[in-house]
């Protein structure tokens, strides 16, 4: 099978057929017999097969129409397969009625951030995240502060979610072999805040580190009133020449909610 594809770069087709990792991959995701699980990106469905045999549904989308063939071969075998031939972006995901499902993908890496906040937007019909994406980004999605990787996808997802790298999975791995070695992340939403605003938390962490470099007050100084900035990083045991990544998940939090009253 793995001959006759012709595997196209634009649409992120980098595919596992190796059947260990392929099992090791739905293990991390924790899928059980009773799961739903949304995939995004089939391929050729070698992932798909191993979600299918071990969840009660899978549904899966998959835009490259070559690829309903070997699809369609693998839907005779699993009546629990739904497929999606469509864009993942365009979905609509409410109508797909699902409860408590996960998410279980090895997916385009051209998309990663667009997929990703897709289903921040739909975080109510999901338990678990598992995706396999580039390295380097898992690192940021994952840091800690005080660290180079620590940004503003770090704030932005652990301010929802617990994000682990369940595994490294090396460039090898892959046919064709992309550029660079990539991770499994596992996301979990922890409900430790409720952000109702979550666009106006998004903007403002952007707006703090909008230059690395420079100190938390010079980033937000256009938008927020200094002396107010002062009290608030004093307020939070600060020194007011912080800068954006000394400071902590639920300190942005904390931070964001004195800023806006
Ligand atoms: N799941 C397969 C595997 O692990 O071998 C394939 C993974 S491959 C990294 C990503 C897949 O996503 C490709 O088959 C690609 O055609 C598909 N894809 C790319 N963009 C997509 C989109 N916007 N919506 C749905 N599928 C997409």
């Amino acid at each position: 099978m793995e001959q006759k594809i012709n595997y196209k770069k634009s649409l992120g087709q980098n595919f596992i057929y190796d059947i260990n990792l392929l099992n090791a991959i739905v293990s991390d995701g924790e899928v059980e017999a009773t799961d739903t699980v949304l995939e995004i990106g089939a391929g050729v469905g070698s992932l798909t097969k191993v979600l299918c045999q071990r969840a009660h549904k899978v549904i899966s989308f998959e835009i490259d129409k070559n690829l309903i063939p070997y699809l369609e071969n693998l839907k005779q075998k699993y009546k629990n397969l739904t497929l999606h031939y469509q864009d993942f972006m365009l979905a609509d995901i409410q109508s797909l009625n699902l409860h408590n499902a996960r998410v279980v993908a090895n997916i385009p890496y051209y998309i990663t951030t667009p997929i990703i906040f897709k289903l921040i937007d739909n975080i109510n019909y999901f338990k678990s995240i598992l995706v396999l994406i580039q390295k380097e980004v898992a690192e940021r999605f994952s840091a800690k502060p005080k660290t180079k990787d620590y940004g503003i996808t770090s704030v932005i997802l652990q301010s929802i979610f617990d994000v682990r790298i369940t595994r490294i999975i090396k460039k090898e791995c892959f046919t064709p072999s992309p550029k660079v070695d990539s991770a499994l992340i596992k996301l979990v939403p922890h409900n430790k805040y409720s952000i109702e605003d979550f666009d106006g938390f998004k903007k403002f962490v952007q707006n703090a580190f909008s230059m690395r470099r420079k100190t938390l007050i010079n980033n937000l100084k256009l938008l927020y009133d200094k002396a107010q900035l002062e009290n608030a990083l004093t307020k939070l045991n600060y020194n007011i020449n912080v800068r954006p990544e000394e400071i902590s998940v639920e300190d942005f939090i904390k931070l964001y909610f004195y800023l806006k009253n």
